[in-house]
């Protein structure tokens, strides 16, 4: 690859950052050297054999000065954060400094953890969690795997140490993550903090230095919990989520457009009928952040209980995707040469339409504009336990479908009692009842909306039932919901992707 110097004026972007933000965890070396023996031991098995990654989804991101609300002591990691500045897909490591636009110092806060292994997203994924400095542009750092950085707390040096020390450096962090997952310009990848990171309380100003990027300073605040009525939450933050009947978002003749179920396929706004194979089918709605429930189907965590240590009491086991992983109705989605167990998973999509947090149960599905299908594939070959599922098994490019139809929340009496199903070549391999979710939509509102703010367009992936099997190059895969929709997919090898 022949890469071009950047244009400068890119490399100067404000801090407010265009894209997503991917973290890097249990990248430091020494952390990884003091957990001794026990990387072997249940539950890792193994030492991470693959970057573990996490998605800091747009409501935990604040600039330099801002005033975090905490619940108890956080940390406060020293990251450094890569701007990227081109669209990077399976860069090697050689080419990887040719996609870095900038660097920003970057505070990862988090409440403590005592394991790697599956932490609930509520440690982390927290409004303001992620405060990122000014982005300098790459030309002005020699080395950035060469960086001393430092945290003061209340004006005391808490923490010193060194972007040299990660299990992988800046470019071959780049370099693995993007051989299974696409970064856009914009997006920031976290090179990931050095653990233990010092704490922080409620009242303490945080000055987090990284060399040749200069300081970031913000301060922490007691957080209040005060409950908001549903009629003080600001509505759609200009998408129309609330239409009359369903509706899909399809590129036809060189354009995007929004379009309505007619008998013979699709009709769109300016009158014309087409057939479903006419157009491309993009994900019906702008999608925010993405949250998916693992294990929120009772015969499902039955099915899986053997490899399990987990109950129906715990909390909801959510993880977080990136929006690279979207894909629409009638797509196709990769089967990497030589992986032995690649599934599906067709679940109840519930769309955010208003501003949600600290919201009731009872209050909660005056939140949800609606409802779509989505088939959230996984590639069991590549699970690790560490931050399990790690993103390599869910948060691949294309692995996520949903569609075709955005459905509105009025037209559905009851989300609770849908049937789903799963055809694999026509034949039935999976089959469910939304009734039978571990915790429902109100629950997952109001415990969601306990620890972060929910904004319209967010989407929740509400878990699958059982019936999971392998899928093969060349497989249908059609998911259907009852009064949502039913979707298909098609599974293709490598060669379709030239590389
Ligand atoms: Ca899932």
């Amino acid at each position: 690859m022949n890469l071009t110097p950047l244009p400068a004026s890119f490399a100067v972007a404000p801090w407010r950052l265009s894209g997503v933000v991917y973290g890097a965890l249990v990248n430091h070396a020494p952390q990884l050297a003091a957990l001794g023996e026990a990387v072997h031991a249940a539950p890792y098995k193994a030492p991470p054999a693959h970057p573990v990654l996490q998605v800091r989804p747009r409501h935990t991101l604040c600039g330099p000065d801002s005033v975090v609300a905490v619940p108890a002591a956080v940390e406060v990691g020293a990251s450094l954060g890569i701007v990227i500045g081109r669209t990077a897909c399976r860069v090697s490591v050689d080419d990887a400094p040719g996609v870095i636009a900038g660097y920003a110092v970057v505070a990862e806060l988090g409440l403590p953890l005592d394991s790697h292994y599956r932490p609930a997203v509520r440690f982390k994924a927290r409004d303001g969690f992620t405060v990122v400095g000014p982005v300098v542009p790459a030309s002005e750092v020699d080395d950035p795997d060469a960086l001393a950085l430092q945290v003061l707390v209340a004006g005391v040096l808490r923490h010193t140490g060194h972007t040299g020390q990660r299990v992988r450096g800046v470019a071959e962090l780049i370099a693995t993550v993007t051989e299974f997952m696409t970064l856009q310009p914009g997006d920031l990848l976290l090179l990931g903090a050095d653990t233990p990171a010092p704490l922080a309380c409620a009242g303490d100003a945080v000055a987090v230095g990284i060399e040749a990027l200069g300081t970031l300073s913000f301060s922490l605040c007691e957080e209040r919990v005060v409950p908001a009525s549903v009629d003080e939450c600001p509505a759609t933050d200009g998408t129309d989520l609330t239409p009359r009947g369903a509706v899909a978002r399809v590129a036809y003749a060189g354009a995007v457009h929004v379009a309505k179920p007619h008998p013979h396929g699709l009709q769109l706004a300016d009158g014309r009928v087409l057939a479903e194979d006419q157009v491309q089918w993009l994900p019906p709605f702008e999608v925010g952040t993405i949250l998916a429930l693992g294990l929120n189907y009772a015969d499902h965590l039955k099915e899986l209980s053997k490899e399990l240590t987990v109950s129906a009491k715990d909390e909801p086991l959510v993880f977080l995707k990136g929006p690279g992983a979207l894909l629409g109705h009638r797509g196709v989605t990769r089967r990497p040469a030589g992986v032995q167990f690649m599934h599906y998973e067709c679940e109840l999509a519930v769309v955010i339409g208003r501003t949600a947090r600290h919201v009731a149960a009872k209050d909660a599905m005056a939140h949800v504009a609606g409802y779509t299908v989505c088939n959230d594939y996984a590639i069991r070959d590549y699970l690790e336990n560490w931050y399990r599922p790690n993103l390599r098994v869910k948060n691949r490019d294309g692995a996520t479908v949903l569609g075709p139809w955005f459905v509105p929340a009025a037209d559905v009496p009851d989300p609770h009692a849908l049937a789903l199903r799963t055809r694999v070549n026509g034949q039935l391999v999976q089959q469910g009842s939304t009734a039978n979710m571990v915790n429902t939509i109100p629950a997952l509102i109001e415990y969601l909306s306990s620890f972060m703010t929910l904004q319209a367009g967010d989407v929740i992936l509400t878990g699958t039932p059982e019936g999971v099997v392998n899928v093969n190059e060349g497989d249908e895969v059609v998911c259907e919901i009852d009064g949502i929709g039913r979707q298909v997919n098609t599974i293709v090898g490598d060669g379709m992707f030239g590389r």
